[in-house]
């Protein structure tokens, strides 16, 4: 039975390797990011905690596939794919397991704004969507707990990590309003950058577009592993955005904060005057959104990494 178990898992988890999208690639990246900041004593911490998750939830098999290497690349590679697990749950052939963990609106709070004159509104009396602030609040609160046993921090743990990621999506704060949208725009979502009137499969979205922004822009090179691909790009944006350069704006545990730095992302660079609906981004705008992006995975990385380690650092 275990052994079933362990197969049927690991065809979930690699397949969608091999088909690499931004919810991949780019929780990877902060994964990684994560665990460049976290001390020897936080990463044995949260190892034997994801190790002790429920059997239900499959977190703590996925740690055997990293077979026979050292414990030191079979902890990296774990972690980094730790943060994904909120989404390999949405695959719906394990029923018991959907229903019991997959939680859609986890991953956003979405914030109603429209645009007047070039100038941002908020909708004031439109409550956000979403609830991706106050589980990040309410996660961090339960790996504090010592009372909490480990069994049951492993998945508040990895939603963290995953929620933590997400929120840096600047479109997982925003719901634009707007004259064909006056419910919002679901994050982008009924934004479309595909020529007007494309067959629904080649449609394509402005929350897609910002999504998969990583292997668009650095494609996966099949010829090497898909851990050493995440490995160089993490690796890039770390030198790039330097943490000693980011730590003074990490603003630990404000979550708020978090959010209102993406919305503004979203606001001011996502939605900028040269975006037009039904036509793709210009050269210059696809430049500037991998830069945003790059940026934004870097901060959550180190983000998540100095939230651990000060829980779990000594
Ligand atoms: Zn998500």
């Amino acid at each position: 039975m275990r052994k079933k178990l362990l197969i049927a898992v690991a065809f979930c988890v690699l397949l969608p390797g091999q088909m690499l999208g931004w919810d991949d690639v780019g929780h990877k990246i902060t994964g990684y990011i994560a665990w460049q900041r976290l001390s020897p004593a936080a990463r044995e911490r949260v190892i034997k905690i994801l190790r002790s998750a429920p059997e239900d939830s499959h977190l703590a098999v996925y740690y055997q596939f990293y077979g026979v290497r050292s414990d030191a690349e079979k902890q990296l590679d774990y972690f980094m794919l730790v943060p994904t697990w909120a989404d390999i749950i949405r695959e719906r052939s394990f029923p018991v397991r959907y229903e019991k963990y997959h939680k859609s609106d986890w991953h956003y709070t979405s914030v109603f704004w429209r645009d007047v004159s070039g100038k941002a509104e908020l909708i004031a009396d439109r409550k956000p969507d979403g609830q991706a602030i106050e589980k990040l609040a309410e996660f961090e609160k339960v790996l504090r707990d010592p009372a909490v046993a480990d069994k049951d921090k492993a998945v508040p743990l990895a939603w963290f990590l995953h929620i933590g990621g997400d929120i840096h999506q600047p479109l997982h704060t925003s719901s634009r309003v707007t004259d064909v949208e006056p419910n919002g725009d679901v994050g982008g979502n009924t934004f479309l950058i595909s020529p007007q009137g494309a067959p629904r499969a080649e449609q394509q979205n402005l929350h897609w577009f910002w999504d998969s922004i990583v292997p668009r822009n650095i494609p996966y090179d099949f010829g090497i592993c898909e851990g050493c691909y995440v490995k160089v790009v993490a690796e890039m944006m770390m030198s790039r955005y330097p943490f000693d350069a980011e730590k003074a704006g990490l603003s630990l545990s404000n979550y708020a904060a978090w959010k209102d730095e993406s919305l503004r992302l979203a606001q001011n660079e996502v939605f900028r005057s040269d975006l037009k609906r039904f036509e793709t981004p210009s050269a210059d705008y696809r430049r500037n959104a991998f830069r945003v992006a790059e940026s934004r995975l870097t901060r959550a990385g180190y983000r998540m990494g100095e939230t651990l380690n000060g829980i779990f650092g000594n």
